[in-house]
């Protein structure tokens, strides 16, 4: 059996004759395909604007610039998230800080919000934006962090990597009904690809044009943003310092393609979890819990491993289901074990809940195209891995 991964992309022809479209025609880079490929995501989620750019890392980046983050700010986010979560608050100059884990869905815990932000209150140090991450593409409990925003002050620009498709409290993700910004990432794991890719939707005009500058070196060309009128029609300004983080058409014509199929793939998704679910019932480990508030992008299918029932370590599942050909997977190791952020000198005992799913949780594969035999198979080696036969 060949290597199966946690996650991978799925490429119709369809998605291959629109980014050939593309090849043939005049633009390569930003051109028509970039504003229509926003304005089909905007609406998908029912958010007023979309700024495209080449990944998330990169949105987030522009999103905390527009929202003003700057050194001796402070910057929430949750510990259990990929690295470009926390990374964009340092790329402004910021401080980072993490607040604890929900032990059931594993999102940023609002008890351990509302009390790190009374503590922080206390001590001055409120932060200037928190950044809700919706770990597997379950959204966060947003209600209660917007209320939590207005009573401290905050912005909030939520981390939807993993969850477009999604939605919470009857809604889709990435409305921005709770939030400034949200983001989404279009690499080739999540849900829908462009190959790298990313996007910013909020509902805020003013936060959308400063994006869309900051996303092609500060400049503008419009004569309302100017100091003074245009020297000429070649007239642009750069207003401030911007980057070339531009997503191209090529990139775009695919992510529109690929929005097209976009619920199918989410549906397929939640076929694979209940199938799961199902399978995994009453063994050693713990299937996700689903809030019921959200309905899951379901981007990663994470277990935990109930390690006072087996006879095994954590390590060793994944060492045999690796030489097994079954690329489980762990999402995340906590960002502030990372060197870079360890040296900041944080303490882990500060984060129980996060260090208690670093101990146990396991990312099974889950993707658009993963048949039922391979699922039979991964859950046969993760009960009974070949060559042991009772570890369990
Ligand atoms: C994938 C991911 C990112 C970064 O996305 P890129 O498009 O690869 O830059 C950021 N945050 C989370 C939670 C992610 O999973």
């Amino acid at each position: 059996m060949s290597f199966i991964p946690y996650g991978k992309q799925n490429i119709s022809d369809d998605d291959i004759a629109a980014v050939v479209a593309v090849l043939r025609s005049d633009f390569l880079t930003q051109g028509p395909v970039v504003p229509e490929f926003e304005k089909a995501v905007a609406a998908y989620c029912g958010a007023k604007h979309g700024v495209a750019v080449n990944s998330a890392t990169s949105a987030l980046h522009i999103a905390c610039m527009a929202l003003g983050v700057g050194p001796g700010d402070m910057v929430w986010t949750t510990p259990i998230t990929f690295v470009a979560s926390a990374n964009c608050a340092r790329y402004c100059g910021a401080d980072v800080d993490f607040v604890d884990i929900d032990p059931r869905t594993h999102n940023m815990s609002i008890a351990s919000l509302t009390e790190k932000l009374e503590k922080a209150q206390r001590d001055g140090r409120l932060p200037k934006v928190v950044i809700p991450v919706h770990l597997s593409g379950q959204s966060c409990e947003m209600q209660a962090i917007h209320e939590l925003s207005k009573q401290y002050g905050f912005r909030t620009i939520e981390d939807a990597s993993h969850a477009i498709g999604g939605s919470y409290q009857g809604q889709k993700v990435g409305d921005c009904r709770f939030s400034d910004i949200v983001v989404f990432s279009f690499h080739p794991v999540k849900i829908i690809t462009t190959g790298e890719g990313g996007m910013c939707v909020t509902n805020d005009i003013e936060l959308a044009k400063h994006m869309a500058r900051l996303r092609s070196h500060g400049i503008t060309r419009y004569p309302a943003e100017m100091t003074h009128p245009p020297d000429g029609p070649w007239y642009y300004q750069q207003i401030e310092l911007g980057f070339n983080y531009r997503l191209t058409d090529l990139h775009a014509a695919l992510g529109l393609s690929q929005l097209a199929q976009i619920d199918s793939f989410v549906t397929q998704r939640h076929a694979i979890a209940k199938r799961y679910d199902e399978l995994l019932d009453g063994s050693v480990v713990k299937t996700p819990w689903q809030h019921p508030d959200t309905y899951s992008g379901l981007h990663l299918y994470v277990i935990r491993l109930k390690l006072d029932a087996v006879k095994t370590t954590h390590r060793e599942v994944f060492e045999r289901m690796r030489a097994d050909g079954i690329g489980v997977n762990l999402h995340y190791i906590p960002v502030y074990r990372q060197p870079y952020y360890e040296r900041m000198g944080f303490n882990p005992a500060d984060f129980p809940n996060a260090e208690a799913y670093y101990a146990e949780a396991i990312t099974l594969p889950i993707f658009p195209g993963f048949t039922p035999a391979q699922q039979d198979e991964v859950v046969r080696r993760l009960l009974k891995p070949s060559g042991y036969q009772t570890i369990f």
